[in-house]
């Protein structure tokens, strides 16, 4: 699996799939039919950056399965973007929506840069061409994507309008995840937080575990880890450690997490205050003592090399792909309960499902009832994967997948083979 040391999220992705298959009663070729993509485009395309001097980026869109719905799933800006890290994340995107039982398939893009070094100017240029470049595979009806990592509502206001553009009138069922004022849904932006804090929740309640002395370690802190650690501190849990990609940090008896946000959002970093805080590396963050752990930021960050040393009880994966098969395995002998990602970060794509319909109904429903039907879903879908958790004695991950992956394979089967 690994190459060059590097875990495959692909090969991860597919090997999940096997796990799932062995409780599901699959033929050889429909589980064959599931572990492959269904479009993948790859595009190179020049950009004129700020110094007048022309770079060329690469960029994929990849359709994973659209049996039950159209393709649905977040274009990232990374630097380690490739087109195996895409098709993984297509295939958890066909997954979840299943697992919390929208009527969406799985897709996913992404283009190979580094934001963090572009002007605004060179961002909106890339983001425009790129949607140019892969508007064949979009619309409403075909393909609807999102943000993701170091993506945001910006981007997608002008994914939108590029689209409509091209269209010749306005389309904003062509993308989720907008500002507000171009028909965003209200409370998606904080919906990826919100799915992993109530998911977190019903986990602490199976467990008889109570929220307010709860010990919270989170690795992240955009609109997933950022979001989840405001409220888990409104609710009066402690949240003893936050990262972001560059440190973390850590105080045993609650960090401030107001001045912790705020602070990132002033100087785009972290800043330790040392009377308060001290400073810790990703690594030890994930290996610290708490009750719940909350990965939100990449793939593979729990592996067979730390997956020992996890001291949390429950693992809520805000971020996509964040746990190797491998330390599946280490986790689940130790006792670790997890609420695997396909569930726990599936309140982005469930909100992303409410700002779509309401788009093609030119509706605007209240906050209200958009965090209404977030919270019942999600419950939901927590209370169906656990019930396989337990009915067929396999780990959280695997019932999530067998939900996901039956359903996926049902709506397949019934729809037949073409011709
Ligand atoms: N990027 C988010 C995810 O990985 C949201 C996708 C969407 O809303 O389509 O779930």
């Amino acid at each position: 699996m690994a190459q060059d040391g590097k875990i495959n999220p692909f090969e991860m992705a597919k090997e999940q799939v096997d796990i799932a298959a062995q409780h599901l009663n699959l033929d050889p070729g429909s589980i064959e039919k599931l572990k492959s993509t269904k479009r993948e485009l790859i595009v190179h395309f020049p950009i004129e950056m700020d110094n007048k001097k022309v770079k060329i980026f690469t960029g994929y869109r990849v359709q994973h399965n659209v049996a039950r719905g159209p393709a649905k799933g977040g274009i990232r800006y990374h630097p380690d973007v490739d087109l195996d890290e895409v098709r993984a994340l297509a295939m958890w995107m066909t997954w979840k929506s299943a697992v919390v039982n929208i009527p969406f398939g799985g897709a996913k893009g992404g283009v190979e840069c580094n934001p963090k070094e572009m002007s605004l100017h060179e961002i909106e240029h890339l983001t425009r061409r790129f949607t140019w470049e892969i508007s064949l595979m979009l619309g409403p009806e075909q393909d609807i994507p999102a943000p993701d990592v170091y993506t945001n509502p910006q981007v997608m206001a002008w994914i939108m309008d590029t689209f409509s553009i091209l269209k010749g009138y306005s389309v904003p069922g062509v993308v989720t995840g907008k500002p507000i004022e171009l028909g965003g849904s209200l409370g998606r932006f904080e919906a990826t937080g919100r799915g992993v804090v109530i998911t977190s929740l019903e986990a602490l309640k199976h467990l008889n575990m109570v929220t307010e002395k709860a010990k919270i370690v989170i690795q992240g802190c955009g609109n997933v880890g950022g979001v989840a650690a405001m409220h888990f501190d409104r609710m009066g849990a402690k949240v003893i450690a936050i990262s972001d990609s560059q440190k973390g940090l850590y105080n045993e008896n609650g960090l401030d997490v107001k001045r912790v946000l705020n602070n990132k959002a002033k100087h785009r970093c972290l800043v330790c205050e040392p009377k308060e805080e001290t400073e810790i590396t990703n690594q030890e963050l994930l290996e610290l003592k708490c009750d719940i752990l909350i990965p939100a930021a990449m793939e593979s960050q729990i592996t067979k090399k730390n997956a020992s040393r996890i001291k949390a009880k429950v693992i809520a994966e805000g971020a996509n792909g964040p746990t190797t098969p491998e330390a599946d395995d280490i986790l689940n002998d130790k006792g670790v309960f997890i609420v695997p990602d396909i569930l726990a970060n599936a309140g982005g794509v469930t909100v992303s499902y409410f700002e779509w319909v309401q788009n093609l109904q030119e509706l605007i429903w209240s906050e209200e009832e958009v965090l209404d039907r977030l919270t019942r879903i999600m419950q939901k879908g927590f209370k169906e994967v656990l019930g396989i958790s337990l009915s067929q004695k396999i780990p959280m991950r695997t019932a999530a997948l067998v939900l996901g992956i039956g359903r996926v394979a049902e709506a397949s089967r019934l729809r037949g083979l073409y011709p």
